[in-house]
């Protein structure tokens, strides 16, 4: 049986984000940390993979506890998602034949950076492009990339499902809107594509609670459907419905606060808050 475990919850920036002096930030105890989101997955023919490669790897392969994985796979190339591919270098890890699963778009940026560039020429990494809508196989289970529509000044964006013996899991830490993924599919309603996915549980971007969050930015700078939108369209959650927990939360975000009435609303809808280091067996 494959187990995913979740590695981080946070937006790229993490919790607490470095200079922010704000009460979100100012009085997060140790426990509280949260690491910009990563998920691990050992599969049923023992094969060991990490989603997205952050700064915090060190800690994340703790919480893990793998030490060796063999295969890493990046969604895109915003810095939280990428920023520690440089510790399987020579400086840290000094890791061989990792497999690199990425989209063509992320590969020639890749080959177009210079420090990841020779870590290809060092043995370290050896890159295994794939397509939107491939299936790739290990064993009885199936790792999927599908494209997804997010700000792609350097690369394209993918999100994954990971099928498992008895169950698929969505892993979706970014996206742009509702209205653009959805239609991407030709779909109207969240429950629609899900369907089409045939998934059982979802990680999915949960950056921002509401539209006002980011006071003194333009929230088109960085656009992700706030979780308040999400859980209105999706109303509350019924039997038959996909499992949802928010990932990739932006420090400003109420849901890192338990007693918050932005919490205790998405949970007495039906839906969850991830947790850093919980598992589900596929
Ligand atoms: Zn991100
Ligand atoms: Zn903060
Ligand atoms: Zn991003």
């Amino acid at each position: 049986m494959a187990e995913a475990t979740l590695l981080g919850i946070a937006q790229d920036g993490g919790r607490p984000q470095p200079s922010c002096q704000k009460p979100c930030c100012m009085d997060v105890k140790p426990d509280e940390v949260a690491y910009p989101t990563s998920l691990g997955l050992s599969m049923s023919d023992e094969s060991n993979h990490l989603f997205d490669a952050t700064r915090n790897l060190g800690e994340q392969l703790k919480i893990w506890g793998e030490n060796n994985p063999k295969h890493v796979w990046l969604t895109h190339a915003h810095f939280g998602h990428v920023d520690g591919l440089g510790l399987f270098g020579r400086e840290t890890i000094g890791a061989k034949d990792i497999k690199l699963h990425v989209s063509q778009k992320m590969a020639e940026l890749i080959h177009a950076t210079p420090q990841w560039s020779l870590m290809l020429d060092q043995g370290v990494f050896e890159i295994i492009p794939f397509k939107t809508g491939d299936i790739i196989q290990f064993g009885t289970e199936s790792i999927e990339p599908i494209i997804v529509p997010h700000r792609d000044e350097l690369s394209d964006m993918h999100a994954f499902i990971i099928r498992g013996e008895n169950k698929s899991l969505l892993y979706l830490p970014d996206h742009d809107t509702w209205e653009e993924t959805l239609s991407s599919y030709g779909c109207k309603l969240i429950r629609e594509w899900f369907d089409k996915l045939e998934i059982d549980t979802a990680f999915i971007d949960g950056t921002f609670w509401s539209q006002h969050e980011l006071s003194g930015r333009l929230q088109s700078e960085v656009p992700h459907p706030p979780v308040s939108q999400t859980i209105a369209h999706l109303g509350t959650r019924l039997p038959s419905d996909v499992e949802i927990h928010f990932i990739h939360l932006n420090h400003t975000n109420p849901l890192y606060d338990k007693s918050s009435s932005a919490f205790r609303t998405v949970e007495s809808m039906g839906w969850k808050v991830a947790v850093q280091g919980m598992k589900i067996k596929l």
